[in-house]
């Protein structure tokens, strides 16, 4: 797979301050990719230094085979960025605010005129597309700003903390958007979020960032078998049993509550000699099912770990 992004020990310091300390990591070509950290990891800086807002401090950056730094104009042609708040104009219709980006960004006539109507429709503004943004919805607003990040048909959509601000119901319409994006485009998708269920429901791959390093990178499936800290099984039982992690030599721990029993195990092919060991006790068993680490437990298992200073 070409690269889309190659990043390289970047270091970036404001002042005394290192905002990013030696990241690395790439973006494949049409990759969903998910920066997650806590707020000042440095995901809005890793955004503007791809952009070419930035000049990194040392590392090396190529972005679709570019350096930001000296071609940052090249780059943002071929880039949309959606910021935390949409950049529009408040006063301006819908419609006028993509003519206007379309036109700044020196779209042929036709054409811009050919795309903003795509993506109103999309994006479900057509109804509402002559009245003034001041009037929208937050989420509105930000279905508004996704479609003026994708007006050039970018091969790289940045999404810093897309649904930063907008209530659960909004949130969802937005991911399930830039889930139908990726679907339909193709293009690859940089997310920077806190939000753990976020980058789980959307991302190919995932960066645990803090304090500007990775703590780890890779798909949600490679993040549990590399971090996963022992595996929870759920035993449904016809009735309760008094069983405890005394009974069951397989078992780091038991959970029990009525008929159902949550036990620990250290590997996944444990989990053959705990049910017999379960069944030779006569344990009446309905179901039995590995748990999977959520991603959730690794984000914050890896988050703890660096707090303490542990590599
Ligand atoms: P958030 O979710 O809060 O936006 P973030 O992960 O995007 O967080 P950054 O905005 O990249 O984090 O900031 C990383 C670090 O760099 C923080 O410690 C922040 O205070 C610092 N920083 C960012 N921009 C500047 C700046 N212009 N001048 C000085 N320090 C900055």
């Amino acid at each position: 797979m070409m690269e889309t992004i190659v990043v390289e020990h970047l270091i970036h310091t404001f002042g005394e301050r290192r905002a990013l300390d030696g990241l690395s990591f790439t973006v494949g070509e049409g990759e969903v990719f998910a920066l997650l950290g806590p707020n000042g990891a440095g995901k809005t800086t890793t955004v503007r230094l791809l952009n070419g807002l930035y000049r990194a401090t040392a590392g090396r950056l190529r972005v679709l085979g570019l350096d930001p730094a000296t071609q940052g104009e090249q780059v943002r042609a071929q880039t949309g960025v959606l910021t935390e708040s949409p950049a529009l104009y408040e006063r301006l219709t819908a419609r006028q605010n993509l003519r206007f980006f379309g036109e700044m960004a020196g779209m042929p006539a036709g054409e811009l005129r050919r795309r903003m109507e795509e993506l109103l429709e999309f994006f479900d503004l057509t109804g509402r597309a002559d009245e003034r943004v001041s009037v929208f919805s937050k989420g509105m607003k930000q279905r508004l700003a996704l479609a003026r990040a994708l007006l050039n048909r970018p091969k790289i959509l940045f999404l810093d903390e897309p649904t930063a601000g907008l209530d659960p119901e909004a949130s969802r319409q937005v991911r399930e958007l830039i889930a139908a994006l990726r679907r339909e485009n193709g293009q690859a998708v940089f997310l920077c979020t806190h939000i753990l269920l976020e980058a789980e429901r959307l991302c190919d791959r995932v960066l645990i960032l803090n304090q500007g390093r990775a703590l780890a990178v890779g798909s949600l499936e490679e993040l549990q078998q590399r971090f996963n800290p022992g595996v929870w099984v759920e035993v449904q039982l016809l009735e309760p049993r008094a069983l405890s992690a005394a009974d069951l030599p397989q078992a780091l721990q038991v959970q029990a509550q009525d008929a159902l029993l949550r036990v620990q195990v250290s590997r996944t092919e444990d989990i053959p000699a705990l049910v017999n060991r379960l069944v030779g006790l006569g344990a009446p068993i309905l179901r039995v099912e590995p748990l999977r680490p959520s991603l959730e437990d690794i984000y914050f298992a890896l988050q703890a770990q660096a707090e303490g200073g542990q590599p």
